[in-house]
């Protein structure tokens, strides 16, 4: 069950900072505390769910839409298509999910390590 107390759902109340690189009525992008690349940005959805599954569950059809053409649009404002990218999303306790809002990891600026 979605806990709101979660750090991406205090940082949509605006009750924590975010270093915002993107926002519209359906998602918030901002990037990584902690970052794992030259560019690594978060995107969040609107919408209170977990993980992939529940968003792709339950939100509806525009929301989800609008969710991953917001994704693109970040790729775009960091003209990274051209050189590559990675986009992860973790999942629950053997995904290695910390914060349990829905997000994606926009990772790219420099070569990805792999994943094992
Ligand atoms: P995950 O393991 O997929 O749940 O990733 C959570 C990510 O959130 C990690 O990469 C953290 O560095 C990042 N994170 C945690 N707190 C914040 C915050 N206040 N602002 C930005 N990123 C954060």
């Amino acid at each position: 069950m979605y806990d709101d107390n979660n750090i991406f759902a205090k940082i949509l109340r605006n009750e924590i900072p975010c270093d915002k690189i993107y926002e519209d009525d359906f998602s918030l992008f901002f990037n990584d505390i902690n970052p794992q690349a030259k560019i690594h940005v978060l995107g969040i959805p609107k919408y209170p769910c977990i993980d992939f599954y529940e968003f792709t569950s339950k939100a509806d059809n525009k929301i989800i839409i609008s969710f991953f053409k917001s994704v693109n649009t970040v790729i775009e404002k960091l003209n990274i298509n051209n050189k590559g990218f990675r986009l992860i999303s973790n999942s629950g306790e053997h995904g290695g999910q910390e914060v349990p809002h829905y997000h994606v990891h926009i990772l790219a600026g420099e070569k990805i390590g792999s994943l094992r």
